[in-house]
């Protein structure tokens, strides 16, 4: 029997499925919220460098802007699928709902694969997806930023061409621009501060102080450098960091059971997020398996690399210690896994929450560039730990109240508000 293939547009159906019926969602609201809004299909024709021309598909999908003007990236990949867009697209507006901001859910994407292709090259398919989606986008209805393999280049292009188009300078057409030229400050900490301030407020509410806690981390890119960041900054220990061996191929923990020092392990540490082993090893790490950071005896889990990372063959492996398990990552926890996690009752933040303080601070980027008027790092980060703050106490008040696993609480949430933002438009 042929094994049916992974799509996660019938997941994010599944998902959404499961919460319209804890919040017995009538018929036409159900119709409306498990399908996008709209969504385009376009061709960009590009001249390439050696001067044929080839025809790039690209899409944007934009899944609900009932609470505010679509959000969402634009991704290069080589097998992007529209089902893959779309699922993305819902996420999204799951995610901007349950931080409460007044944002709805997009996601975008070009057919290529960046690295066969030239700076001239790439910044054609920018200028072409804008001029494709130029009556379709902007700061009032649908505002990009990067994914995966595109960057603040890519959105300075497709700035340009958007601004050159409509006569007009609107940064707040874009989000994750470089700093200087309408980016934010406190973005880079961003994703990675909001996972500590989630967390933070779950051990307050076990009545835990974070210097007496310890947790372990896989991953040492963006999202887990910065959680680390913080974490230590607020007392807690993390004992151990898992990264990907790009020449091996394979994953290792780093253990030091006094504590990783991360700037030690950041001197250590390639542009992809890899650690050298030998040096690691001069450093006083010991170099583990890979998958053995999930089997620490800590108080915290954060996965924060890729996603399916706690699944049915590891996930009992968890130690009986661990209390609170928060996903920096997207998607880290397979459906089985999260089954054996709830039974357990360990504490889950679950991803569209414990990661939404880099949308949440894209949000803040957006309002600074329509008022073209910019804040301080720290004030942004005050402003983001209230915004995440908030949220995680909204999520674990009702997920108390009614007896919900935390995950359900916060899908309940965020689809309650985005439904009764149909309602009150008089959509459905
Ligand atoms: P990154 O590319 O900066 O870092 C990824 C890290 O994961 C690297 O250290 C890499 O070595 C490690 N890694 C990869 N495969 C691994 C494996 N099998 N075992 C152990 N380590 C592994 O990425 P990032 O920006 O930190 O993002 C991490 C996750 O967080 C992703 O799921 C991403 O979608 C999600 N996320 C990121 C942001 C953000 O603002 N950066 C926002 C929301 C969600």
């Amino acid at each position: 029997m042929s094994k049916k293939e992974f799509n996660p547009f019938e997941m994010a159906q599944a998902q959404f499925d499961k919460v319209a019926e804890i919040l017995q969602l009538d018929q036409a609201t159900r119709q409306l919220l498990r399908e996008p809004i709209r969504e385009y299909h376009f061709s960009i024709p590009v001249r390439m460098d050696d001067g044929t021309t080839k025809v790039f598909k690209g899409f944007r999908v934009q899944h609900n802007d009932a609470r505010g003007p679509n959000k969402g990236g634009i991704r290069f990949h080589p097998h992007e699928t529209i089902d893959t867009v779309r699922a993305l697209a819902m996420w999204m507006t799951w995610k901007c709902s349950v931080v409460n901001i007044p944002l709805g859910g997009g996601k975008g994407g070009v057919i290529c694969d960046p690295h066969h292709l030239s700076a001239r090259e790439q910044e054609q398919i920018c200028r072409g997806w804008a001029r494709q989606m130029a009556k379709n986008v902007g700061p009032v209805n649908d505002v990009p930023a990067p994914d995966v393999m595109t960057n603040g280049q890519h959105m300075l292009w497709i700035l340009d061409e958007y601004e050159t188009i409509s006569g007009g300078k609107y940064p707040g057409f874009i989000t994750g621009k470089p700093v200087g030229m309408g980016g934010s400050l406190g973005r880079t900490e961003a994703t990675g501060y909001g996972v500590v301030f989630t967390f933070r407020e779950a051990l307050k509410e076990m009545n835990l102080k974070p210097e007496n806690t310890t947790a372990a981390v896989q991953g040492f890119g963006n999202v887990a450098q910065y959680a680390i960041d913080l974490y230590t900054q607020l007392g807690g220990k993390v004992i151990c960091v898992s990264s990907w061996d790009q020449k091996d191929q394979t994953s290792y923990t780093f253990r030091k059971l006094s504590g990783v020092n991360l700037q030690e392990l950041l001197s250590i540490t390639d542009k992809f997020g890899g650690i050298e082993k030998t040096k690691a090893k001069e450093l006083g790490y010991e170099v583990l398996d890979g998958e053995v950071w999930i089997e620490q005896e800590v108080d915290i889990l954060i996965p924060a690399a890729i996603e399916n990372q706690i699944r049915e063959d590891n996930v009992n492996k968890i130690s009986k210690k661990v209390k609170i398990i928060v996903e920096g990552a997207n998607g880290p926890t397979t459906p089985e896994a999260d089954k054996v996690i709830e039974q357990r009752g360990i504490f889950v933040i679950p991803d569209f929450l414990a990661n939404a303080g880099g949308v949440t601070c894209s949000y803040f980027e957006q309002v600074q560039s329509n008022m073209n008027y910019f804040w301080e790092k720290d004030e942004v980060l005050s402003k983001l730990d209230v915004a995440m703050t908030s949220a995680y106490r909204a999520v674990s008040e009702l997920a108390r109240k009614q007896k919900l696993y935390m995950r359900d609480a916060a899908y309940v949430i965020s689809v309650k508000r985005v439904a009764q933002a149909c309602k009150d438009r008089g959509w459905v």
